[in-house]
């Protein structure tokens, strides 16, 4: 997978509105304020592990082309776990940067 074209749905941390985010996003569209730029690259960095390690994933790749359908479903449930746990890690990592 290339994680510079994958994308994650979250709330931004300033604004809390959803936005969707991308490898290169820099600042929030919503409310304009900036992302730290290895924040933003260490969750995708999470996320693309979590996909490689999902057993949907790996089960779909032995399944070579039938198995991809398989694929596209676990990682899209995959990715609602993830994106669920990538929030809660993000809110952790800006609330540690803001106390
Ligand atoms: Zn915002």
């Amino acid at each position: 997978m290339d994680i510079k074209k994958e994308r994650i749905r979250i709330n931004c941390s300033h604004c809390e509105n959803k936005i969707v985010l991308t490898y290169h996003t820099e600042r929030c569209p919503k409310c304009g304020q900036p992302f730290d730029p290895e924040q933003v690259k260490s969750l995708f960095h999470n996320y693309e592990s979590q996909v490689m390690n999902s057993k949907f994933y790996q089960a779909g790749e032995k399944m070579g082309k039938a198995g991809n359908a398989m694929a596209e479903v676990g990682n899209s449930m995959q990715s609602c776990g993830c994106t669920l746990t990538l929030i809660t890690i993000f809110i952790i990592i800006v609330l540690a940067l803001l106390l």
